[in-house]
């Protein structure tokens, strides 16, 4: 039995079309207005942008209504989605707990109720009757000031029952004014015994070496193999893991089509670096971690083994999965006992 890992997936993202649109028909006039039948929302919510800014301006939307009180509506519907329709057994979550506190609030304020951001989230993903073993990432963003930023990497060591890593996002081009303080947080958090991603070469756009030797796992990553393969040996050497995500280079027009990705995936497989593939923003794109491979396999980019390599280089990669195998392993000696048991019974 084939049980998932995702370890790149946004909050914000994570609500599929149809709980937002619900949502907003029960709380939010204006959109409701705006959007009184369903396709009319999911044609806007889902369509494809042009630039990665221009889709990153769609997170806020969400944003703005996961606040303390609605996180746990969201988050186990959330949850329900990722045990009954893909599968999950490990997901890695992730989000800037600062831009859940009210923006009415000062900075220091806001600062403040970051915890309970992450307490609250950590409280809404343990959902007993969806066990997915399910942690935080905490991601520092590009446009917030360095104080906030390093606000995040303090919270996520303080709470390490919650969080299992720190990462960087809001737009990989916002890097370059700010590099050597994003390399200063970096250094800060692995001094606090932090696990390390960072959305990087995930555009033309956001390609910064200084910032690779930091990262245990590169978020996208997809320019390397594209641009810049002299640096995958090198990528291998330090065991770090890509982590890809079709449908976003779609979404963002990084990339015209899926086909593009094959070059990423076998230069990455002749050089031995690990890929998984993740989703990004399962609910945002309306394509959920199951149809992310199925849609790699249609379209040739990966064969069934490739698709299996990346499956389990997702749990090796895993910040926080607590077993040395993938579920998999763990699941077949069960099942198998018990079919040989039923057919000495039917024999
Ligand atoms: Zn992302």
């Amino acid at each position: 039995m084939a049980l998932y890992a995702d370890l790149h997936r946004h909050l914000g993202g994570s609500v599929v079309p149809r709980i937002l649109w619900r949502y907003f028909k029960r709380h939010d006039v204006e959109m409701a207005q705006r959007f009184p039948e369903y396709p009319g929302f999911e044609e806007f919510y889902t369509r494809e942008r042009k630039t990665l800014d221009e889709y990153l301006e769609l997170h806020t939307l969400v944003e703005k209504v996961q606040t303390e009180d609605t996180l746990p509506y969201f988050i186990y519907r959330l949850i329900r989605g990722a045990y009954i329709f893909e599968n999950l057994a490990y997901l890695e979550l992730r989000y800037t707990p600062y831009l859940r506190t009210p923006d009415h609030l000062s900075q220091s304020e806001r600062i403040d109720l970051m915890a309970n951001i992450v307490a609250i989230v950590g409280q809404a993903t343990q959902v007993k009757e969806y066990p997915i073993i399910i942690s935080q990432i905490l991601c520092m963003h590009s446009r917030l000031p360095y104080e906030v930023n390093k606000a995040i990497v303090d919270l996520a060591a303080s709470m390490g029952h919650y969080v299992c890593a720190i990462d960087v996002a809001g737009g990989d081009s916002h890097y370059a004014e700010r590099l050597e303080e994003f390399v200063g947080l970096y250094q800060y958090a692995h001094s606090l015994g932090l696990k390390t991603t960072g959305h990087l070469y995930e555009t033309p756009h956001g390609c910064y070496r200084e910032l690779l030797p930091y990262l245990q796992r590169i978020g996208h990553g997809i320019q390397i193999p594209l641009k810049y393969p002299e640096l995958l040996p090198e990528i291998a050497r330090l065991n770090q893991c890509l982590e890809v995500c079709p449908t976003t280079y779609l979404k963002t027009g990084t990339l015209q089509n899926l086909h593009q990705l094959k070059v990423v995936f076998d230069r990455c497989f002749e050089a031995g670096v690990d890929i998984a593939i993740c989703t990004d923003n399962a609910g945002l794109h309306n394509v959920r971690l199951p149809f992310e491979y199925e849609n790699l396999l249609t379209q040739d980019v990966i064969d069934f083994d490739q698709l299996q390599a990346c499956q389990d280089a997702a749990f090796r990669h895993a910040f926080a999965w607590p077993y040395q195998q993938p579920p998999a392993s763990l699941l077949t000696g069960l099942l198998q006992d018990n079919s040989t048991t039923l057919s000495q019974v039917m024999a």
